[in-house]
């Protein structure tokens, strides 16, 4: 599998990761922070599945765009979007959304128009989805609304989503059982000294995140990735981190495709 933390800066490209969407081998998209925003316009259309964590503006800023691309498709014999998610986030995405005010109601249109362009799919927690080849179990992490992490497997090969979340511990034990992960992709928002808001916020600072990482038994023989870290605070988390010296342990690169 090729993961990919899509860009989300304007005007130059940056490390900086104001928002999430990770793209798996230009099928399927885990979170919709950006990839509507993406200059690639095949790319987007090429995308059918969306799993979504939660229901943060950081992680579905893009989805009113995105599907506003499939609609115009005009394809003869559409493919739905299937938009994954847990009840609550999927009312979320309905209520707040796609309610006619903030973006058109799609699943409305989609209904009365009998377009067959988008769908909804409920996710339960650890119970496994297969899309094509790719089998995705969703797992409950600790943030501030109900979220979701990931992990994602395809021909013996696993990595793991887990953002948004302050520490948890049974991802960790799900995590340890699963064969062939190699790819840890693991939330650090804040640097140290921003202990409180991380408790506040539900999120994890540097300490955190070697703590979260420790956790799991067979973490030296994986790569964990630092995502979704405050863009005010970057340099700062980033050479925090550093400091450790933990092996295999890195910020991910915006753009980059990590073979899993
Ligand atoms: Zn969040
Ligand atoms: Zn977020």
């Amino acid at each position: 599998m090729k993961v990919q933390l899509l860009p989300s800066t304007v005007g130059v490209a940056a490390e900086h990761q104001l928002l999430s969407s990770y793209l798996i081998d230009e099928t399927l998209c885990l979170d919709v922070g950006s990839l509507g925003f993406h200059s690639n316009l095949d790319l987007q259309l090429g995308v059918k599945y969306l799993f979504i964590t939660h229901c943060h503006s950081d992680h579905l800023a893009s989805l009113p765009i995105f599907l506003d691309a499939h609609f115009g498709e005009g394809a003869d014999e559409p493919v739905p979007v299937v938009i994954h998610a847990e009840e609550s986030t999927a009312r979320a995405i309905r209520e707040d959304v796609l309610n006619d005010r903030h973006w058109p109601d799609f699943f409305r249109i989609n209904d009365e128009q009998g377009m067959g362009l988008l769908e909804m799919h409920i996710l339960e927690e650890e119970k496994p989805v297969s899309v094509g080849d790719y089998r995705i179990t969703p797992v409950r992490v600790d943030h501030i609304v109900d979220t979701l992490a990931f992990i994602v497997e395809k021909d013996g090969a696993a990595f793991a989503l887990v953002t948004d979340t302050g520490p948890s511990d049974r991802i960790w034990e799900v995590c340890e059982k699963i064969p062939g992960l190699s790819l840890v992709i693991l939330e650090l928002s804040f640097p140290d000294r921003m202990q409180w808001l991380a408790e506040i916020s539900k999120h994890l600072t540097t300490s955190d995140f070697v703590q979260e990482r420790s956790k799991l038994p067979q973490a030296d023989d994986c790569r964990f990735l630092a995502v979704h870290l405050k863009p005010n605070q970057f340099a700062e988390i980033k050479s925090q981190l550093e400091s450790h010296q933990l092996p295999g342990v890195d910020v991910m690169v915006p753009g980059h495709n990590y073979e899993v």
